[in-house]
């Protein structure tokens, strides 16, 4: 098998991205990129009303990504803030901030600065489009809303947080239309991404239709 540099997924809120890259990232031994986690980081200290070099430096220079038991976990100052990022509020704070051109550019290094020799998987809007372009294999993952929202629901619900189905929905389709239609870095697939629709497919089911994509690229 050659090497892999960089296998990029993009695609709307709760499609599916983050598992199927932690999945990919198990089975290929690839570093592993959550950029809506950095969107995320970027709202959570906008919110605690640090400014944009503030905020780039604790991100750079304080925040650790750990990889336990297949979950992405963020820890800043030795506190795991996973749960406190993966909030619906802090989401729609991130898809608002990510319209703006100092945030994209401040977080564009950062992302770069994933990639090392071992390779990386990288998940995001614009991995493929925009930050990793030059790659050689990439996903764009989508499914239908009512699908997206009732998983969203179940990991909400799972990490203890309230939620309602109408309300995740309207947000869902907030966030759809706010990356979408934002003139920096939009949502899109790329011309050279395979598009994966998942509405009716298990998380698996998109694992091994993805390895074997990967393998076909890569052998
Ligand atoms: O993927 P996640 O839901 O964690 O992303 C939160 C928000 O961050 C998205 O709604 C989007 O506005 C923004 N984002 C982005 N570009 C990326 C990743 C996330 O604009 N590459």
């Amino acid at each position: 098998m050659k090497k892999i540099d960089v296998i990029t997924i993009d695609g709307p809120s709760a499609s599916g991205k983050g598992s199927l890259a932690k999945k990919i990232s198990s089975q290929f031994d690839l570093d592993i990129l959550d950029s809506g986690a950095l969107y995320r980081l970027y709202a959570y200290f906008t919110d605690l009303k640090l400014d944009n070099d503030e905020i780039k430096q604790k991100i750079s220079e304080e925040i650790k990504f750990e990889l336990k038991n297949m979950n992405i976990e963020i820890i800043y100052k030795s506190k795991n803030i996973s749960n406190d990022i993966r909030t619906e509020d802090i989401a729609k704070l991130a898809s608002k901030l990510s319209s703006k051109e100092e945030v994209r550019q401040t977080l564009f290094s950062t992302q770069r600065n994933f990639y090392s020799s071992k390779g990386l998987v990288a998940d995001g809007r614009d991995m493929g489009t925009v930050v990793f372009k030059d790659a050689r294999l990439k996903i764009f993952l989508t499914a239908s809303t009512k699908v997206r929202a009732k998983r969203r629901y179940l990991e909400l619900q799972n990490r203890g947080q309230e939620v309602n189905m109408p309300d995740l929905i309207a947000d869902i389709e907030k966030r759809d239309f706010n990356d979408s239609s934002r003139h920096l870095s939009p949502l899109f697939p790329a011309d050279d991404a395979h598009v994966v629709d998942s509405s009716n497919m298990s998380a698996e089911e998109v694992f091994l239709h993805v390895k074997k994509l990967i393998e076909k690229e890569y052998y």
